[in-house]
């Protein structure tokens, strides 16, 4: 049979787009360990979750077992809106690296929040609004996340409080008015709205925030308003699930040109991406069918897997929050003030967290200059202008690719694009004046946060 030529770009049709998310828990032998409630040690139930999230969300987190949820009709058409999303061939990437690779990327920067985590907001708001909820709280960091589910509540009706890492609501106004076009409330955090915020303030007055401390004041809302749920962009077995459609549809469109990936990448900040994409192929990978060398990339200044512990520890910094086993390096760890490239979480999906422990997967990380050079040299060939973030995958399938020159070997490498780098140009700035700088946190600092993991039994 004679292949195909492969396109620039694959796009699947409408009706080519998945009808279900996949579940790689239920294909899992060892599942993820389960959330712990931070008072008894006993795994969390149903209905401890409820008074966090709301039903439906409830279910899909802790069921382990389902390998195929039906993605409801509403979501769905959401989705076509802005999917399917293409899988872009990098011919030209390829031609400047005069590399015999193959190289492809699942471009999900081609919606105005400008990130994959569209595809998982739309989700949550929308089992919220089923539920008959008015309203949603959540944190957001670099704004992405925030900025994801403004519009997906702004479809719904719905009403949003985003509270935004001080840093971050200082560094990046424009962010905020898009949140605030789409009608969501934004608070930089830590604030005095909350308990926990106020305790945070008066601790660290001049404290630029973390991510952690936001989740911790955006779930104290909710929890003490009704007829709101906090929600969460990463991390969660609920998150990774709904992001199962960027692998789905990038398996969809690599199946109907036989191509099949050596090697997967992604950039792993709290895993959704990452585990979105590698998720039909990990299925393959744990029943046996095929095998592929998936390889997660994190900064050099927020190490998780390379150097962090597997270990039950708090989600955030206000220690309200149910405990994951996690690879972790401790929930009070900021990665230090120079680092720009985003991915700043301190803990990583449970489900990731297991299929690493498992060796699974392969992680590697990288310095923070290192990215920057490699998406100024994607962007100037392939005319893209990447998020910080997916350039850590960037940097990686080209340090593949220039290997695989070495060696002559014709491997296909496929990466996730996860978004655009427009809100990111403060850090393009550093970078081009010079100005930006490498820190790879000491051993004893580690040790530092690292003490600090709750006690298990
Ligand atoms: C949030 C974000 C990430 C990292 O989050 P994950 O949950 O690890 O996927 C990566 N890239 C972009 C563009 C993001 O907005």
């Amino acid at each position: 049979m004679k292949k195909q030529p492969v396109p620039y770009k694959i796009y699947l049709e409408e009706k080519e787009m998945p009808t279900h998310y996949y579940n790689v828990r239920a294909d899992m032998k060892q599942k993820p360990a389960p959330l712990i409630n931070p008072g008894t040690h006993q795994p969390m139930t149903a209905e401890e979750l409820e008074h966090v999230f709301c039903t439906e969300l409830v279910k899909q987190e802790l069921d382990n077992d389902t390998p195929y949820i039906a993605i409801p009709d509403e979501i769905r058409s959401f989705y076509k809106m802005y999917r399917p999303s293409p899988l872009v061939r990098a011919y030209e990437l390829e031609r400047k690296l005069q590399t015999p690779a193959h190289i492809y990327y699942k471009f999900e920067g081609n919606n105005t929040s400008g990130s994959h985590k569209l595809n998982s907001a739309i989700a949550q708001a929308y089992y919220a609004k089923k539920q008959g909820l008015i309203g949603l709280t959540t944190e957001t960091g670099a704004g992405q996340w925030g900025t994801a589910l403004s519009m997906a509540c702004a479809y719904l009706g719905m009403d949003l409080k985003v509270y935004m890492v001080k840093g971050s609501y200082h560094q990046k106004p424009f962010r905020r008015e898009v949140m605030r076009t789409y009608g969501a409330s934004v608070t930089p955090s830590p604030s005095d709205t909350t308990e926990v915020g106020r305790r945070i303030l008066a601790a660290h007055p001049d404290t630029t925030g973390s991510l952690g401390c936001a989740i911790s004041e955006a779930v104290e809302y909710a929890v003490t308003h009704e007829g709101y749920r906090y929600v969460l962009g990463s991390v969660l077995n609920q998150v990774l699930l709904h992001q199962s459609v960027i692998g789905l549809e990038t398996k969809a469109a690599m199946d109907k040109y036989g191509i099949r990936p050596d090697i997967i990448i992604g950039c792993a900040g709290g895993g959704s991406n990452l585990g979105g994409l590698i998720a039909p192929f990990m299925g393959q990978k744990l029943r046996g069918e095929a095998d592929y060398h998936i390889i997660a990339i994190e900064p050099a200044s927020c190490p998780s897997f390379t150097r962090g512990k597997y270990a039950y520890d708090f989600c955030d910094t206000g220690m309200i929050c149910p405990l994951a086993k996690m690879y972790t390096l401790g929930s009070d760890f900021i990665p230090s003030p120079n680092h720009a490239g985003g991915l700043r979480y301190h803990g990583m999906s449970p489900i990731l967290s297991e299929l690493y422990h498992q060796g699974l997967m392969e992680a590697r990380s990288v310095e923070q200059t290192s990215v920057f050079e490699a998406a100024e040299y994607f962007a100037r060939i392939e005319g893209i202008l990447p998020a910080p973030e997916s350039s850590h995958a960037i940097r990686v399938a080209l340090d593949e690719a220039i290997r695989c020159k070495e060696t002559g070997e014709e491997k296909t490498i496929l990466f996730g694009l996860t978004g655009t780098g427009y809100f990111d140009l403060k850090a393009y700035e550093e970078y081009n004046d010079g100005t930006m700088t490498d820190y790879i946190p000491t051993d004893e600092e580690l040790a530092r946060s690292l003490a600090k993991l709750p006690k298990m039994d």
